[in-house]
């Protein structure tokens, strides 16, 4: 089927256009450069800017893909989680496109389409699958049975998300924002081993309860006293080793909580998805890891990690393939949409 898949969760006005598992176009406008100079995403800046976007992005999608609306079998959207503000604009366009066209609209969760975006890369997915799925606003791990309705959350971050932590950390090293990319590429030149931050939930008495949750606030915190204690003592600070060192606890505790839980629930294959999935240190390390433990890695390529519309594309193909049911066209935009709840 020719799907075509709308993302406005966040801060990218995402349209994607897949036939099956073949990715045809993936147009993106970001409001990114809007947000810098506020440190984080402003909601009503990022509602205008999808707003303004829209239009030309759907255009741009068509005309790259050499599709014609018409020719589109179903359309799919991003439901939730997000930003409400945004979510309504990706929502009511894709609404008002189902509905011109007559044709079937699936609402699917941003999240499911970070991990669904993966077929488009390496063919259909091995499931069931442990997904790690680590992006600005979550990291979980996911018993993926079935990718179309059947996501079970193993655990989840107790406080910051992966990619929140790399930005907040980005900005106490003064790194532009989004500072995620920005740490990778100053990482290269430091060294992992120079600083032992702490690895958040693998000691202490409540590991066994948390064995598949992530803590990122204390080494934010750690990192920043770090850095503090430096500037006090009017030493330089030496901000590739703190980025390499910062950026191995991450890669460290993502890449050990994902094996084990492959171990645990006997799955040999683990998928990494989400905006933090683009970090070069994580990916090395989960090959080896993986490697080691006889676990076969899927990684989406950089480009389809971060936030974007053939991820939506890509689930609502899914569905249709799967003969799921489309969903209603009153459907809602679900701001706090669980991660388990895939279709609205
Ligand atoms: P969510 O998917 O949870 O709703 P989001 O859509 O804002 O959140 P994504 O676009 O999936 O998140 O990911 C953005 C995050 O990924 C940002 O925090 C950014 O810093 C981080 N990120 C992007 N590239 C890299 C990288 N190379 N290394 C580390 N982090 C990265
Ligand atoms: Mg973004
Ligand atoms: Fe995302």
């Amino acid at each position: 089927p020719l799907v075509l898949g709308v993302e406005t969760s966040c801060d990218e006005t995402g349209v994607g256009i897949v036939r099956g598992r073949t990715l045809l176009t993936n147009a993106v406008a970001s409001s990114v450069d809007e947000h810098a100079r506020f440190g984080g995403v402003v909601p009503e800046v990022a509602s205008r800017a999808h707003l303004e976007a829209m239009v030309p992005t759907l255009q741009r999608a068509c005309e790259e893909a050499r599709v014609r609306l018409t020719d589109v079998d179903a359309i799919a959207v991003t439901a939730g989680p997000g930003l409400a503000s945004a979510l309504v604009v990706g929502v009511a366009a894709a609404k008002a496109l189902a509905l011109a066209l007559n044709r079937p609209l699936y609402g699917v969760n941003h999240l499911a389409g970070h991990v669904a975006v993966d077929v488009l890369e390496h063919g259909p997915l091995p499931e069931p699958l442990i997904a790690l799925l680590v992006s600005g606003g979550h990291s979980n791990l996911l018993m993926v049975r079935d990718i179309t309705q059947d996501v079970e959350s193993l655990g989840s971050t107790l406080d910051d998300a992966a990619g929140e932590a790399f930005d907040k950390v980005a900005r106490v090293l003064q790194l532009p924002y989004p500072g995620g990319p920005h740490i990778d590429r100053v990482a290269t030149d430091g060294d992992p081993r120079a600083i032992a931050f702490p690895r958040g939930l693998t000691s202490g008495r409540d590991v066994e309860r948390h064995r598949f949750d992530y803590s990122f606030s204390g080494l934010k915190t750690s990192v920043a006293r770090w850095v503090q204690q430096r500037e006090a003592a009017g030493e330089p600070v030496p901000v590739a080793d703190v980025a390499a060192s910062f950026q191995e606890a991450v890669a460290d505790v993502l890449t050990r909580k994902a094996v084990a839980a492959c171990r645990e629930h006997g799955v040999e294959d683990l998928l990494i998805g989400g905006g933090v999935a683009a970090n070069s240190r994580l990916r090395t390390l989960a090959e080896e890891r993986c490697a080691a433990a006889g676990i076969r890695l899927r990684v989406p390529r950089p480009a389809l990690c971060t936030d974007n519309g053939a991820m939506i594309a890509a689930l609502g193909a899914e569905m249709v393939m799967r003969g799921r049911t489309a969903s209603r066209l009153d459907l809602p935009a679900d701001s706090s949409q669980s991660i388990e709840l895939v279709q609205v």
